[in-house]
């Protein structure tokens, strides 16, 4: 016998590889500006279309040992990659929030966050159809909401958007080149919309922490030196996710570090 929150536990996970595997369509699609609808999903090397047997998220990738049926050509482990984050996701906020009206709200923004992260990642490009509607519907979602202060959202919006806008054109009157692109002030200025200004502050700092770690072993490795341009996207997507589950934690311990005083 499953228990009803085991049943539902599950059903979250489901829907989360099911809009993960959404999530790939839209990741190949809307940056070449292809319908997302239409047509059904395809492989991408010889184009056939893919049985509705073997579209099954994760599973039908496992079972074809990630092989298209026909041409047998590789399907990338990216595609049950994106599934399985959306699917953990999915499952891991449900557990934390229990099914609460911010429960919806972090959802549409983990799913939303992680498709552009990945568009990021291949295109350079964090598409405004993300992040401004994003800010919208978060800061649409902090006056309806009742668990969520307005305020909060409103100065994450403006202090973290408005903050780095103001550091991006500073950089870019001295420098005469561009630092942070205007994708992810945007970005920054979602988080804030659907987080509050805690988890810019946090955000801020997290995705600098480990985008110069990861930055500096990829530098390392391409042996290019340290021009290698990383989308910083994924980074702060990385880092609000984590806020969610833990930021005020990991910020106490943080701080501790530096300031044991404080104790
Ligand atoms: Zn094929």
């Amino acid at each position: 016998m499953i228990s009803p929150e085991s049943s539902l536990a599950l059903l979250f996970f489901i829907i989360g590889a099911c809009l993960g595997s959404f999530g790939n369509v839209v990741i190949s699609r809307l940056p070449r500006n292809l319908s997302i609808v239409r047509p059904r999903s395809q492989c991408p090397h010889c184009k056939k279309q893919i049985l509705a047997q073997d579209n099954i998220p994760i599973f039908s990738w496992l079972m074809l040992k990630g092989q298209c049926r026909y041409c047998k050509n590789k399907i990338g482990i990216r595609y049950p990659l994106v599934e399985i984050i959306c699917a953990v996701l999915f499952l891991a906020l449900y557990l934390k929030l229990g099914l609460t009206v911010t429960l919806i709200e972090y959802l549409i923004f983990a799913w939303a966050s992680v498709i552009a992260s990945f568009i990021d990642l291949d295109h350079r490009i964090l598409p405004d159809v993300f992040t401004l509607s994003g800010i919208v519907i978060g800061l649409v979602g902090a006056a309806l909401n009742p668990d969520r202060i307005f305020i909060d959202a409103l100065i994450g919006v403006l202090g973290g958007g408005g903050f780095l806008w103001l550091v991006a054109y500073i950089y870019m009157a001295i420098r005469r080149e561009e630092g942070m692109g205007g994708g992810d002030i945007k970005l920054i200025a979602w988080i804030g919309a659907v987080l509050g200004w805690r988890a810019v502050i946090f955000s801020i700092l997290c995705s600098s922490i480990v985008g110069s770690i990861v930055g500096g072993v990829y530098a390392a490795k391409q042996k290019s030196g340290m021009r290698t341009s990383i989308p910083f996207g994924p980074f702060l997507v990385f880092s609000g996710l984590l806020f969610i589950f833990g930021g005020p934690e990991i910020m106490h311990s943080y701080l501790n570090m530096f300031f044991p005083f404080f104790e």
